[in-house]
């Protein structure tokens, strides 16, 4: 029989990874509430038309990349290939505009493309991200890339650097794409097929393009913070003039632009420089996006976001401490105290440290053998004398330190040495 296996590109997480991704999830939503930050959760199916709409027709993504079901022969269906077209969908849908001038929203979930599957690179992956609508900025815009550095230093992620670029708004896309067509046209040849192709459907894209050709011809081409208006420019100053008050570290990159039609104005990326991300660096991606909830049928609504990818950060952060360890490992030195090994199991857990055994009834040299393999920084062990006089033989595992301990206390003294509160 053929072994069935998950959909490629699609991947399991399993136990001893996630307490990396707790770490990460944990990490994301406390800064985000810091921040003043909701949750809001939409569905991960939507209508095709809210993407194509949204992201754009001659983007990778929609071209080539969703995942579309017509349901029941009646309405066109996708995966989201990302957050921020639900986040606008439900925004303009619960009419969140009338209630409230500024409205911070977080979200962290799965998403779908259909790319091409690589390290970093996964056809379902995670995102977490955020939205602010209703400012203008640029002072949010400085206090969400501020936000982004922050969250990636609490993860302890060092090797990145922030990359900013201004699209301008209004006619300046415009003036710029004909100088970037003109510019492009007399070197179609040298690009690769994919951004010949673009030079007519996307040609912003072009500079978006990672071939070392296509790199080599978007280095002379005309930089789009040339052709800001007066008052793109100003916010764009502003923008850099606020982050370098917070002290946030950036680089401006003329020509970043991203992969999504419904950017203008601030645009931003955070990439790892970190060697286990190879081509896959960027760790988050976001920008303001002055059109788009307008367009799909909203009130005039300033908004910014951002998206950054849960597996990648994965991979700059390493691989330590993977599997779930123990504060404590318990040991009985004779079968048939077991039941008394279940009891002290369950003070030390009822206490709030994180307490594991091997009762199967195997030797004590076998359990100790266990209690290593697990991590644990603390074994105690109970034989029947120790249970007798209610002690318990207290290992601190790292140090390599023995102590018998009242029973009563063994849990604040495993509280301190693995350093935790009590409940
Ligand atoms: P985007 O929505 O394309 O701006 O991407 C935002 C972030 O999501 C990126 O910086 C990546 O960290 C992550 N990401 C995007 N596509 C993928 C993918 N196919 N696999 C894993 N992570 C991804």
């Amino acid at each position: 029989m053929e072994r069935l296996r998950a959909v490629k590109g699609m991947n399991d997480v399993l136990p001893e990874a996630i307490p990396h991704w707790r770490r990460i999830e944990q990490t994301f939503w406390r800064t985000v509430e810091r921040y003043g930050y909701g949750e809001v959760r939409t569905p991960v199916v939507e209508p095709t038309g809210l993407f194509v709409r949204s992201i754009g027709e001659a983007t990778d993504i929609v071209e080539k990349e969703m995942y579309t079901f017509v349901d029941k022969g009646e309405h066109s269906l996708t995966l989201r290939p990302e957050g921020t077209a639900s986040a606008v969908r439900a925004y303009i849908e619960h009419n969140v505009a009338a209630r409230e001038p500024v409205t911070k929203w977080a979200y962290l979930g799965p998403m779908f493309r259909r790319e091409r599957p690589a390290r970093g690179r996964y056809r379902q992956f995670w995102q977490g991200g955020v939205e602010i609508y209703g400012d203008p900025g640029p002072f949010v815009d400085a206090e969400m890339i501020d936000m982004v550095v922050a969250m990636l230093a609490e993860l302890g992620v060092k090797d990145l650097e922030v990359l900013i670029n201004s699209l301008g708004s209004g006619d300046t896309r415009a003036r710029y794409l004909d100088a970037l067509v003109a510019y492009l046209t007399p070197h179609c040849d040298a690009l690769s097929e994919d951004s010949q192709r673009r030079l007519s459907t996307n040609p912003l894209r072009v500079l978006d393009s990672k071939v070392p050709k296509d790199r080599e011809v978007a280095a002379g081409a005309p930089k789009i913070l040339d052709f800001l208006g007066e008052e793109d420019a100003a916010h764009f100053d502003e923008l850099q003039r606020t982050l370098d008050a917070l002290g946030t570290p950036y680089r401006v990159e003329p020509t970043l632009v991203r992969g999504l039609d419904y950017y203008s104005r601030t645009l931003f990326e955070v990439q790892g420089k970190g060697g286990e991300l190879g081509a896959q660096n960027t760790l988050c991606g976001g920008g303001r996006y002055e059109g788009l909830v307008e367009s799909l049928g909203g009130p005039p609504t300033p908004a910014i976001g951002f998206a950054m990818g849960i597996e990648r950060m994965l991979l700059v952060m390493g691989e330590d401490g993977g599997a779930i360890r123990p504060d404590v490992f318990v040991i009985v030195a004779d079968a048939a105290l077991r039941r008394e090994g279940a009891l002290l199991l369950k003070e030390l857990r009822s206490a709030g440290l994180s307490a594991d055994a091997d009762l199967r009834g195997q030797s004590v040299k076998s359990q100790l053998r266990r209690a290593d393999k697990s991590g644990a920084k603390i074994a105690m062990i109970l034989g029947p004398s120790e249970v007798e006089r209610s002690v318990v033989q207290l290992k601190d595992l790292a140090a390599g330190e023995q102590a018998e301990v009242p029973r009563a206390e063994a849990a604040a003294r495993a509280a301190r040495i693995a350093g935790r509160e009590l409940v």
